[in-house]
This record gives structure tokens, sequence and C-alpha cells, in this order.
């Protein structure tokens, strides 16, 4: 995955104009405690030890922010990268707070990682970071607490460490994190899980928006886990044509199409997209601005900008990517009607799918990869037309009613418990 580079500013100003428009809801809510919503409930800061290699003893910083869980236990990825910070796991643990509440599963957000290189770690000096970190977060986390998920630079066997360290002090717990390898009780379906949901929102925004798929062309910017899937998936399942894909080093565009199969294959054993014989290759900051009908931002944040906002062509936007788009150039594409499909829907297939994960866990029973696809169009498209029809109720974008239909869910489960 790709470091975000998301100010807790986009977050906490979207929280805010939203719950200025709830105030034409029907039933209104203290504004007081709305206002209270973008602050964390705890904020974990610890120093991990670790015997290097070499025998140095160093220490890293590690965070794990709880931001709400008046829904659910708290719920959200952890990340090894030397960005990791405060003030990027508050954004992102408010973030998850809104995903999960608009997708309706009963979790809360929270965020955490730490300030690290894994690339200079050995794989032994990594496992004992993780068991470490694990240690130091103790009854912090739990399958009925607080549930972290691989996310930058973790993966499904950082997830088997964390099982195993909590195991050892606690009674054997699959639950407690997800995104684990399916012999350790994983879920079938959550590798595509993003890029599906990613499909299905694309597939309701343009029943919404008129546009006849099948004679539609999507450019995604990004080739990893989101943006290969969901390629892959909206090729084949809803019958438009990949105009363009890009990785960090340069992009590919064929105005009749690019065969995903062959640039999976082609990127596999060149490790680049570079000569890739099916498109034309192009900087990514070109291929944004590319003639397509849908254009899917699925690497970084803040890849729409104010710069790029005003020369993308096409009509929807559907965000694959957290935080892909900044504030002014949100604003942008409002004003020239392109329509935006919000982070918050449209890659919440990943936590959905972990949602599956942790109940199969918590049950003890594993369902099929059929079951696991349907149930998560079910949520999907439930969750769209819940925020297309609040968009509708109150006269404003995707985005804003997202956040509203989210906050709303958040504040009704936080007075139903009490103050
Ligand atoms: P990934 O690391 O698998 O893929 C990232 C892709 O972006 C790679 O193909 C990389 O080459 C490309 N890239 C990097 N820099 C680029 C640049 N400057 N221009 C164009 N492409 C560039 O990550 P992922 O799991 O696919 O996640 C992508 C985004 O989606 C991230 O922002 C992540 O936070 C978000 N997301 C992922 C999931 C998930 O389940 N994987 C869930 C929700 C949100």
């Amino acid at each position: 995955m790709s470091t975000s580079t998301m100010t807790r500013d986009a977050v906490t100003s979207y929280t805010m104009t939203a719950i200025e428009h709830m105030r034409s809801l029907e039933t209104v809510i203290d504004q007081d405690l709305l206002a209270a919503i973008p602050k964390s409930k705890r904020e974990i800061i610890v120093e991990v030890p670790l015997r290097r290699d070499n025998g140095r003893y160093v220490t890293f910083r590690g965070y794990r922010v709880q931001h709400n869980d008046a829904r659910g236990p708290f719920k959200g990825g952890l990340r090894f990268h030397p960005t990791v910070d405060l003030k990027e796991a508050r954004t992102l643990a408010h973030l998850m707070s809104l995903k999960t509440a608009v997708m309706n599963i009963p979790f809360g957000g929270g965020k955490g990682g730490i300030a690290c290189d894994p690339k200079q770690l050995s794989t032994r000096e990594l496992e004992q970071l993780t068991r470490n970190f694990t240690n130091l977060l103790g009854d912090n986390i739990g399958p009925l607490i607080d549930i972290p998920a691989p996310d930058v630079n973790t993966n499904a066997q950082v997830m088997a460490w964390i099982v195993d360290e909590y195991s050892k002090k606690h009674s054997q717990a699959w639950g407690v994190v997800t995104g684990k390898p399916l012999e350790l009780g994983g879920s079938v379906g959550r590798d595509e899980a993003t890029g599906r949901g990613v499909m299905l929102a694309t597939r309701e925004a343009a029943a919404e928006r008129g546009l006849n798929l099948k004679n539609s062309g999507v450019i995604f910017q990004g080739f990893g886990n989101v943006a290969s899937f969901g390629a892959r998936l909206i090729e084949q399942e809803l019958g438009a044509k990949i105009l363009g894909v890009s990785t960090s080093q340069g992009a590919i565009y064929n105005k009749k199409g690019i065969d995903i199969d062959s640039a999976e294959v082609y990127y596999r054993q060149n490790k680049s997209l570079r000569g890739f014989s099916g498109g034309e290759w192009m900087t990514n900051d070109e291929l944004l601005v590319r003639d397509c009908d849908i254009l899917i931002p699925a690497a970084l944040g803040n890849a729409i900008t104010a710069r790029n906002a005003g020369a993308i062509k096409a009509k929807i936007l559907v965000e694959g990517a957290n935080d892909c788009t900044e504030a002014e150039a949100d604003r942008i594409l409002l004003e020239r009607k392109v329509f935006v499909v919000p982070d918050i829907l449209a890659n919440a297939g990943g936590v959905v799918v972990s949602y599956f994960e942790w109940v199969q866990n918590l049950s003890n029973h594993y369902w099929g990869i059929d079951q696991v696809r349907k149930e998560l169009e079910r949520i999907m498209v439930s969750a769209y037309s819940n925020v297309s029809a609040r968009a509708q109720e109150l006269q404003t974008c995707m985005r804003i009613a997202a956040y509203t239909v989210a906050i709303e869910r958040i504040a009704r489960a936080m007075i139903l418990r009490g103050l």
C-alpha cells in the first residue's frame, strides 16, 4: 500500500460541513455532541524495543489511536513506515470510524503502527518488533476491544505473529486481528475485497448517472491490490474497457482498452509496465487527465489536486484510495459536476470482508467464496443506496451525505449508551 499524506484538516473539515448539513435533518442531534466526534477516545504511544542482528539495542515509536467505539470494537490497520506519527494515526482512525459507520458494520475506528522502515529490518527483527509491539499494546487490543489489520508494509505474516504473541497471554484468539493467512483463520475473498467493493460502487454510480458501462472507459491510478482486482472485475463483470493503469514509475493508456490479464503478466515479469505493447507509455500526471468516463484513483493520498481537477475528463470519480482528493480539488470537481463516490464508501469492501473474517472467527464457522461475495454485495449496495438517498434529501454531494449518515449513526449510538 502507499502512504497517505492526509492531513487531519480535510477529514475534520468534511466532518464539520456534514454537521452543518445535519441541522436540516428531521431529528436534530445535540451540536456539542456532534462537535466532539472528531476527537479520539484514547491515544497510545509506546517505545518498542528491539535487539538488532548486530547486537545493538534500539527503540522505535509505536502508536495506536482508538477513535470511537460507540458502535463496536475499534477497527483499523497497523502500518510500518518512517512517516507514521500521531497526527496521521488520528486522522486515519477518525476516517475508520466513519467508514465502519457508513457501511453499518458493528465496529468503531482505530489506526496505528510503528515509525520504522521495514526494508532496513531482517525478517527476525521484523518479527521481534511486531511481537514486542503486541506485548506493549497488551489488553488494549482484543477480539472485543480493538482489532488491527494489515496496512502499509504489514501483511498476513505480521498478523500471524500478532495472533501468536497475543495468544500466549490470552486464550487462542484468531479474532484479535483480521487479514490473517487462511491457515490461521483468514477469510476467503479478503484479497479481492476492496477491488470488488470498488467495482460494485462503480456499478451503482454508473446506474445512478445513466452511464452505460458497456460503452464506457475507465482509468485507474495504481496497479496494486485495489487497482488490479478492481480493473479485472470492472472489465470482466461490468464489461467496461480499462483505458489506463499506472505504477510509481509511469502509466499506460490505450483508448481501445487494455487487456488487464496480459498487463499483469507483463508487470510480474518485468516489474514495470514500460515497454508493454498494449498501451502508450506516459507520466502518471498525464494519465489522470486523459479521456475516460470513470476515473478511479487507487494508489495515493492527495492524487487529485487543485492543479489537475480542472482538467479531469471523467464524469464519475470513484475514490479507491483513502483521501485521494484534496479539499480544494473536491470543490472544483463539484463545480464541474463530476460525480464523486467518496473513499469511506467506495473503498470499504476490505473492511467489510474483515468484518466477515471476524464473524467467522467468533463463530468458528467458515464461509465459502460465494457467501462472502454475496454478503459483500448486499452491504455495499445498501450503503450506496442510503448515501444516495441522503444526498438527495439534503441536496448535497455524496461525500457530505456519507459523512452525515456515518456521524448520525455514531452520535445515536453514543446517546443510546449514555454519555
Ligand atoms: P498497493 O501497494 O498494493 O498498490 C499501490 C499501487 O500504486 C502500486 O501499483 C504502485 O506502483 C502505485 N503507485 C505508487 N505511487 C504511484 C504514483 N505516484 N502514481 C501512480 N501509481 C503509483 O496498495 P493498495 O493496497 O492497492 O492500496 C491502494 C490505496 O488504497 C491506498 O491508498 C490504500 O490506503 C487504499 N486502500 C486499500 C485497501 C486494501 O484493502 N488494500 C483498503 C482501503 C483503502
